[in-house]
């Protein structure tokens, strides 16, 4: 098993495959001035294949496609095939706005995809225009329903709470879990890089005892569902008799660094060692300096044991980049 130079086993990477979106969430990219990557600065689903397999012969046990938005790769499912092929007994699932999953859950699934993170951060059509910008409720909607039929399962709905926004919607997210086998989890809005001052963005930041109470109010009691995950950075809970639970994601309030296990490859192949600081270790240049599965093995070894103990940002500090190059 990788561990770090603070003792933590490292066996968890998320994979972001696409820097670009679809949508403009408010949190998460401004509407204007953005630059994206060249194509040519992407890994390739042949790369990403080769870093899944020095991932896995270093230890690794469960991956994360993210972005920007995975979808909008062309060769996603050539991504996933590639990563199954060398991960045989890993756990691969994929986080996505789910816009685009009706043409390709099926796919997706048949190449090897385990599950996703659908993003939702409301029921109410007309907030979701003006949180997700460019969004429509009714294709993510369509989005979950394909991947319920595909096997994409248990769905995961991510919904980040943004005070004054949707913070008054939790409860109809919560009580989707009561009737179908859905996982809501709530994140706690990470103030930085959405383009908006961040004083203004902290002020929109609601903790999570504060959704859990509304929750509760409106809802009932939520018993304790602690994931079999000890490195599950959702505190989880469920209704008496609920099919799916509720999780409470809380960067901000109650960080999770003590257990933190994972390791975060950007679209252009720099290995990420925190998701709020900029240590980072370039494997793109190791790949394609000719570099094969033991290279990248041991640069990816050699980059875990720098991996900071936490983060920091109650007190402002954040990774330079924002979130959608970041992966989320
Ligand atoms: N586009 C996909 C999506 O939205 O799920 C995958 C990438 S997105 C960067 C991954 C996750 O990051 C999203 O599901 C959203 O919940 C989360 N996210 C983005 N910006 C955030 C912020 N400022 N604070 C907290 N969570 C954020
Ligand atoms: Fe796109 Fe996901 Fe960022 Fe929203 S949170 S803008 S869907 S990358």
């Amino acid at each position: 098993m990788p561990r770090d130079g603070h003792g933590r086993i490292i066996d968890y990477m998320r994979i972001s495959v696409m820097d670009r979106c679809n949508l403009r969430c408010s949190y998460c990219m401004p509407l204007e001035g953005l630059k994206f990557l060249p194509e040519e600065n992407l890994l390739t689903a042949a790369e990403i294949g080769l870093v899944t397999e020095a991932a896995v012969s270093a230890g690794f046990r469960k991956f994360r496609i993210t972005g920007g938005e995975p979808t909008l790769r062309k060769d996603l499912t050539e991504i996933v095939s590639r990563m199954r092929a060398v991960a045989p007994e890993a756990d691969i699932a994929m986080t996505t706005n789910g816009i685009l999953l009706p043409g390709l859950a099926e796919d997706l699934k048949s190449a090897g995809l385990n599950r996703v993170n659908i993003h939702l951060d409301t029921l109410d059509g007309e907030r979701v225009r003006q949180i997700m910008r460019l969004a429509d409720i009714d294709k993510i909607l369509a989005g979950i329903d394909a991947a319920s039929a595909a096997g994409l399962t248990p769905i995961k709905l991510n919904s980040v709470v943004v005070r004054d926004l949707n913070d008054n919607d939790l409860v109809e997210m919560a009580r989707l879990t009561i009737d179908q086998p859905i996982h809501v989890r709530f994140i706690e809005l990470m103030p930085f890089g959405s383009g908006e001052p961040e004083e203004i963005a902290r002020q929109q930041v609601v903790p999570s005892a504060e959704s859990r109470q509304k929750i509760e109010a409106a809802l009932g009691e939520l018993i304790p569902d602690p994931s079999p995950d000890p490195a599950d950075e959702s505190r989880n809970f469920r209704f008496a008799n609920a099919q799916g639970n509720i999780g409470f994601i809380s960067p901000v309030s109650d960080p999770f660094c003590g257990f933190c296990n994972r390791v975060r490859l950007s679209a252009e192949g720099k290995l990420l060692l925190c998701l709020l600081r900029d240590d980072e270790a370039d494997l793109r240049s190791v790949i394609r300096s000719g570099g094969g599965v033991k290279a990248i093995r041991d640069a990816l070894s050699k980059a875990i044991l720098q991996k900071p103990v936490g983060h920091a940002l109650d007190q402002g500090i954040h990774s330079s980049r924002r979130m959608h190059e970041i992966g989320g």
